[in-house]
């Protein structure tokens, strides 16, 4: 097999109907991979459904809403009854609160840690055995810029996003067993719905963002693809437990 080929293989990608998620889709679906739209809007998964079957590999839209337990089991199991397998699957659903920490009520906390972390643990969780049965997979859990360093105005996400890099580690070495690579992505500031409502919201992000990062520009979408069909793909079977910045630079700069 060439090394970033994913003919034959299934990837699952949690918010794969908007922004980040959809770029990641398009990019697996050009290295041959059949794509699972996973969100919470019907109509919004089948618009991105139809967007990738126009790249000719076969496609399926499932409503999930990672919060929930039973729900990230049964998009896993539809997945497996559609395609027969699942070898990739990209935690993507991600969403924040934008306010000062002493502010949060206990259920706006949750809400995020629980669609940003537990989510992903969930959807990873339900994704194992069949991984397993299939002799491998790929699993690529999306962090952030705040999985290392602190923002006034997100407590409640750096603390799910610096949860996703240390159970990225850990389900990668409990599962490196069973040839399964877990591995994290930290976008850097990337311009897509949320971080849309987050130039409104918090006054000279746009600038701010604009003088850190050495690229002098914002992410697109689809600068998330290369690093993410390279994870899902052979070509990087003996990288498990990295969390990969693609910040443009971002980090990189005091
Ligand atoms: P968007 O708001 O554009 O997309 C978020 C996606 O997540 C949507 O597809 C949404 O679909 C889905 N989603 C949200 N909540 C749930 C849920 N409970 N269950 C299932 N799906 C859900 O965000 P981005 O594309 O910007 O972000 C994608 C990921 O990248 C997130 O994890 C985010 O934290 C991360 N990230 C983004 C950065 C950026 O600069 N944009 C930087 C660093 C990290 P629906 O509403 O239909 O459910």
């Amino acid at each position: 097999m060439k090394p970033f080929d994913l003919n034959g293989r299934v990837a699952v990608i949690t918010g794969g109907n908007a922004g980040i998620g959809l770029g990641i889709a398009k990019g697996l679906a050009a290295a041959g991979a059949a794509i699972v739209i996973a969100g919470r809007r019907r109509e919004k998964n089948l618009e991105a459904a139809r967007t990738i079957e126009s790249l000719n590999v076969s496609t399926a839209a499932l409503e999930v809403d990672v919060c929930n337990e039973e729900s990230c089991r049964a998009m896993i199991e539809s997945t497996v009854k559609r395609f027969g397998r699942i070898d990739i699957l990209v935690n993507n659903a991600g969403t924040t609160i934008r306010k000062q920490p002493e502010t949060y009520t206990l259920a706006e906390w949750n809400r995020v840690i629980d669609t940003n972390l537990n989510g992903a643990f969930l959807c990873a969780q339900a994704a194992y055995p069949h991984m397993k049965n299939g002799g491998g997979g790929k699993m690529v859990n999306i962090g952030s810029m705040l999985s290392i360093f602190g923002a006034s105005f997100a407590a409640a996400y750096a603390a799910s996003k610096g949860g996703i890099v240390q159970m990225t580690k850990a389900l990668a070495c409990a599962w490196a067993k069973d040839n399964i690579q877990v591995n994290a992505i930290l976008p850097g500031w990337i311009d897509t719905p949320l971080t849309q409502s987050a130039r409104k919201e918090v006054p000279g992000l746009n600038e701010r963002v604009l003088a850190r990062t050495p690229a002098g520009r914002w992410g697109e979408p689809q600068d998330l693809a290369g690093v993410a069909v390279f994870l899902a793909s052979s070509a990087s079977d003996f990288i498990t437990g990295a969390a990969i910045p693609v910040d443009g630079g971002y980090s990189s700069q005091v």
